[in-house]
């Protein structure tokens, strides 16, 4: 056989056919009331931190995914951070995030005063396991007066982030229960995950909070932007109030109860976002055809397959992945240098929090199957319109 470089390319042609074109990695797609709406906050001059867009936005989305409230904020970032700050985290807390995830899940929680604390990844499936979890807290955790401790730092270990990878659903079910045995708060970022759903549920919807994320590159842009999603009507309220600068309504005096913050969305981007949200459906239809055939050309093949969602989960396919069934970073670069200088951009994942400067002295797990994962997984381009033909 040609190498496995190779072999990848030649299946991955199968999805992505002209060898002239350039294949971006996940592009968004302006096809609907975009303009429309934009076009009437410029024309109104409602284009900043109030305005009708923004209040539809968070009506569409909160309607959208099953929850009682979404608060629209201006990235994925603050949204999490927010959410952790709402739920009660305090300075020198820990939580614990998942290694394998983008820097910006541990970024928050060090915005928000924590510390990260690493934890591994399923050795199949790219989240969080919750028997390892639970392994890991029983050796290397305690419960004193109700509180979650580390019993090596000291440090109280307020609550667990579980992420739902590519935008397959994480078992937030099963690491509920870890949760509750430990006192662990909950925070889901569902960053990735719009539109995935377990059992029907969407995700980010059986918890307290969770944080989605409208960058360019999810599923659902608005230029920028995020929200935080809660079935708590009271949360919800003071999460609005906190990061609209604390201001008490009044009409003409500048009245602040608190050290808030300024996270709104403007209407601007709240105005994309609307269109954008019209469109899901069709984009989540086009991103599993994608899928579909990116599935059909790997079969079959011994050394690498494609990861599809786990049984009773629907998944967004936000990004497409190719696993590499011998985890090896040679092997790794090598497909990708093949890919890219194909013009399809591909990608790994991303380098594992632990390792980053930043995080190094992170308290964290022993970490195993993320390195393989790391060493093993590529992602291809996956925009919705190229299901298209
Ligand atoms: C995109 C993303 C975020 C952050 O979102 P921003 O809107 O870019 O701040 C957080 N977590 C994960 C897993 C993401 O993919």
């Amino acid at each position: 056989m040609a190498s496995l470089a190779a072999e990848v390319l030649r299946r991955v042609r199968k999805v992505l056919p002209d060898p002239q074109r350039f294949y971006a990695l996940h592009e968004p797609e302006f096809r609907g009331n975009e303009l429309e709406y934009v076009g009437e906050c410029i024309r109104t001059g409602w284009v900043s931190s109030a305005g009708r867009f923004v209040d539809r936005i968070e009506a569409q989305l909160a309607d959208y995914v099953g929850a009682r409230r979404a608060v629209a904020v201006v990235n994925g970032t603050t949204a999490l951070q927010i959410s952790l700050v709402a739920a009660g985290l305090r300075p020198g807390d820990e939580v614990l995030v998942p290694t394998l995830t983008f820097v910006a899940t541990a970024n928050a929680v060090c915005h928000a005063g924590g510390i990260p604390h690493f934890i591994d990844t399923a050795r199949n499936g790219l989240n969080a396991d919750a028997s390892s979890v639970a392994a890991y807290l029983e050796d290397s955790a305690q419960i004193a007066a109700g509180e979650c401790r580390n019993r090596r730092t000291g440090r109280r270990i307020f609550g667990i982030m579980p992420v739902h990878i590519l935008g397959h659903a994480c078992d937030v079910a099963g690491l509920a229960s870890v949760a509750k045995k430990y006192h662990l708060t909950i925070v889901e970022d569902v960053a990735e995950g719009l539109g995935t759903f377990v059992n029907g549920q969407h995700v980010g919807t059986c918890g307290r909070l969770a944080a989605l994320s409208f960058n360019g590159n999810k599923l659902v842009t608005t230029g920028g932007g995020g929200a935080v999603l809660t079935n708590d009507e009271k949360l919800a309220d003071g999460i609005k109030h906190l990061t609209t600068t604390a201001k008490l309504p009044h009409p003409w005096e500048y009245v602040h109860d608190r050290v808030g913050y300024n996270f709104r969305m403007p209407n601007l981007n709240a105005a994309l976002g609307c269109a954008q949200l019209e469109q899901l459906e069709s984009c989540l239809r086009k991103k599993r055809v994608l899928a579909e055939r990116y599935l059909e050309a790997f079969h079959g093949l011994p050394e690498a397959s494609v990861i599809a969602e786990a049984p009773g989960c629907t998944s967004n396919y936000w990004l497409n992945a190719i696993r590499l069934h011998e985890p090896n970073m040679a092997v790794r670069d090598e497909v990708l240098q093949l890919l890219n200088d194909q013009r399809i951009q591909s990608r790994p994942l991303w380098r594992l929090l632990h390792k980053l400067p930043m995080y190094g002295d992170a308290p964290r797990a022993d970490i195993k199957h993320a390195l393989a994962h790391e060493a093993s997984v590529i992602n291809v381009p996956s925009s919705a319109f190229l299901a298209e033909r």
